[in-house]
């Protein structure tokens, strides 16, 4: 034991503690603080009746901080009072610290401060292994636990509020966000994005002014029931994702104009530092199927899906079913791990290969005369290259046929030297986000290849100059345009515009309040990348409930991004008509 003398002040500021003595046990590298109550006596929890006959003494220990290499502890010296209300039941109450300590907790309140930062920021399993970084021990479940006694938040009710939808694992379950877009804060998360879900919400929480949304039917259709009162304003950014999924197949139907700008391209050759020009790599052969078709054959691959489970639950053999289906064993075994077919996910790699950091030294061997596939995989093997033979044979069939040559004929005469494109070579998709991309956010030669794009076809020249108006209208947010710009749709043969402008007009209010107040969902996007953190760090562990109060808890509030009066129109506006 000690002397006490400075020390109290590593107690927390309160006139209830008094430090006693504390002594550090080297051995267990363990600091205890002897702290007592100096409270003059004891309000009663049964009757609340002031006593101070103390009845005994009796110590409570507490986790509290480190001290550096040392756990520290508290044993607090409580007391136990006789009741002084004659009435009543309870003859003895223990003394309580309300502003120290919770009646059962064995943390300090600073200590349990800790753990709750910790566990928001890094969640269970990485928490833990932080604390013990930090001398202190705690389990996941514990960090978890300290979580989830926290009070659920998303109570208060914002004036401007975006929602839009989450996607919890890849192409499965969906849920939806609400953010305060003034404090750009998150206010709720749940795993459906049913219109009555989303309805229900706004019904117990009245007061919304304003909702931005995305032109979903379902956060249209819950808005107009939950709050018939408030103005539904269609994200901007939304609307642009809308024109782009307009035009994709417009171009997809003029593949071989597509496929006539590509050419030129490639045979613009890569200009090199000496001023000379190098024939370009081709790229991979892309598949050519249009999103109908992949629609298509997913339709069909969930209907036989359908059938091997149909005739599984009839208690038909694997080997039976592939005889009846007349499908292949292997598929019938592979249908069955999975009750519902499983969704094609894009190449994890997004289309980056193995090679890509090997490209440029391995096309310098190749135009210095080395042109053994297996020989080039054997050197760039031993460099640290972790890919196939196969890719490398691949890419060096690609540069072959960049030279002019087969594989199998290789005449002896010089040949042009090769080299990696600098531009990527346009796709249906990468069409149409190009047309729509802002004017000084283009590429060097975007330009370029967006006019000979143009030139293709009058339909593609209409349906590009149509859709950069729309565009224009959005980014300048020219509402009073729109119903001219819906006109000229109208006369244009494009049909799939057509279509985008109809549902535009059903959702005519909405749209022109997207088009002329400021409110987007720039906020939610933001906190739907923060949730989408959170979740990875979960590694898919996590329940729904801790995700969602680790995502609610925000650290700070950030200030409203707009003035209050900019909040709300000056007329009201009704819901869209497509609600009828
Ligand atoms: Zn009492």
């Amino acid at each position: 034991m000690e002397a006490t003398t400075g020390f109290s002040r590593f107690l927390p500021e309160t006139p209830s503690l008094q430090l006693d003595s504390w002594s550090l046990d080297d051995a267990a590298t363990l600091m205890t603080l002897d702290v007592t109550s100096t409270q003059k006596g004891v309000a009663c929890p049964g009757c609340a009746v002031f006593t101070n006959r103390v009845h005994s003494r009796y110590t409570r220990t507490l986790a509290d901080l480190p001290w550096g290499a040392a756990r520290g502890r508290w044993q607090l010296r409580v007391r136990t009072c006789v009741c002084a209300n004659p009435q009543c039941p309870r003859r003895i109450c223990t003394e309580r610290l309300p502003d120290v300590v919770a009646p059962w907790a064995r943390r300090t309140p600073r200590l349990a401060a800790w753990l709750l930062a910790i566990g928001l920021a890094l969640g269970g399993a990485a928490g833990a292994r932080l604390s013990r970084r930090f001398g202190l021990t705690v389990s996941r479940q514990t960090l978890l636990r300290v979580i989830r006694r926290l009070p659920h938040l998303g109570d208060r009710t914002p004036q401007v509020l975006g929602v839009d939808d989450v996607a919890f694992h890849k192409g499965q379950t969906d849920g939806t966000v609400l953010i305060d877009l003034e404090r750009r804060q998150p206010v709720a998360l749940w795993p459906d994005r049913e219109a009555e879900t989303w309805a229900q919400w706004l019904r117990i929480h009245p007061g919304v002014a304003v909702i931005t949304r995305d032109r979903a039917r379902a956060y249209a259709d819950g808005a107009c029931q939950g709050a018939p009162e408030a103005i539904q304003v269609a994200n901007r950014f939304h609307l642009l994702q809308n024109l782009v999924d307009a035009l994709e197949p417009v171009f997809h139907t003029h593949r071989p104009a597509l496929e006539a700008v590509n050419d030129m391209l490639r045979r613009q050759g890569v200009p090199l530092p000496d001023g000379t020009v190098a024939v370009a790599v081709p790229p991979p052969r892309t598949p050519t199927t249009t999103p109908q078709q992949v629609a298509q054959r997913r339709a069909q691959g969930v209907a036989l899906h359908q059938q091997v489970w149909a005739l599984r639950d009839q208690g038909w053999p694997g080997h039976a079913i592939a005889t009846h289906l007349g499908i292949g064993k292997s598929t019938v075994f592979r249908s069955l791990r999975t009750t519902t077919l499983p969704e094609r996910t894009r190449r994890r790699d997004g289309g980056r290969s193995v090679l890509n950091p090997s490209k440029s030294s391995l096309l310098e061997r190749w135009n210095a005369g080395c042109r053994d596939a297996l020989r080039l995989y054997g050197e760039f093997q031993r460099r640290g290259y972790r890919g196939s033979d196969a890719t490398v044979a691949r890419y060096a069939q690609r540069v072959r046929q960049a030279q002019g040559q087969t594989p199998r004929h290789r005449p002896r005469q010089a040949r042009p030297v090769v080299a990696m494109p600098h531009h990527q070579l346009l796709t249906a998709r990468r069409a149409a986000w190009l047309v729509l991309r802002r004017t000084d956010k283009r590429h060097a030669d975007e330009p370029w290849q967006l006019t000979q794009w143009q030139a293709q076809h009058a339909e593609l020249a209409e349906a590009i100059e149509l859709t950069q108006d729309f565009a224009h209208l959005v980014r300048q947010r020219q509402g009073e345009s729109l119903d001219a710009w819906l006109a000229r749709v109208a006369q244009s043969p494009i049909g799939a515009l057509q279509r985008l402008a109809k549902g535009l007009s059903d959702d005519d209010d909405a749209v022109k309040t997207g088009l002329t107040w400021p409110w987007s969902n720039g906020p939610v996007e933001e906190q739907i990348t923060r949730l989408k953190r959170l979740k990875r760090q979960m590694f898919g562990r996590a329940s729904l409930d801790l995700l969602q109060r680790r995502f609610l808890q925000v650290p700070r509030p950030v200030q409203g991004a707009l003035p209050k009066k900019d909040v709300l129109p000056k007329k009201a506006t009704t819901c869209p008509k497509s609600q009828g």
